[in-house]
């Protein structure tokens, strides 16, 4: 599959690894728009947040208990943080396997851009 997370997922292109599960893969983002900039996945392959079907829901709710996790671990999940998920090209998704961005370490403003 033609699919640059997946080939994140399989280790066929590199990447910064800061959590893995059976289900869940979460990386740096090569582009990172706050101290802390993560992508967190799910190793089965969703395009869109319009793909996601009843089958998925206990895997996408592992996503924000993740971004929790790692925020926590972090030492910034009391202070806040900010967690994306954009859908389609005018949500301004790029790349189209689902993914949340975990951002923190700075403040964020609303509404976002
Ligand atoms: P989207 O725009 O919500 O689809 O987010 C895609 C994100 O993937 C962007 O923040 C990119 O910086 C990030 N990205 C693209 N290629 C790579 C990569 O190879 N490694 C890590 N992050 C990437």
């Amino acid at each position: 599959m033609d699919c640059l997370f997946c080939k994140i997922i399989n280790r066929d292109i590199p990447a910064d690894i800061v959590f893995e599960d059976d289900e869940v893969l979460a990386f740096n983002d090569i582009n990172p728009q706050a101290p802390t900039h993560i992508l967190i996945i799910p190793k089965r392959h969703i395009a869109t947040l319009n793909d996601i079907a009843d089958e998925d829901r206990a895997l996408v709710g592992r996503l924000p208990q993740v971004a929790a996790q790692l925020a926590r671990e972090r030492g910034f999940a009391d202070d806040g943080y900010r967690v994306v998920m954009n859908c389609n090209e005018q949500g301004g998704q790029t790349v189209y396997h689902i993914h949340m961005h975990l951002m923190g370490g700075r403040r964020f403003t609303w509404p976002a851009g």
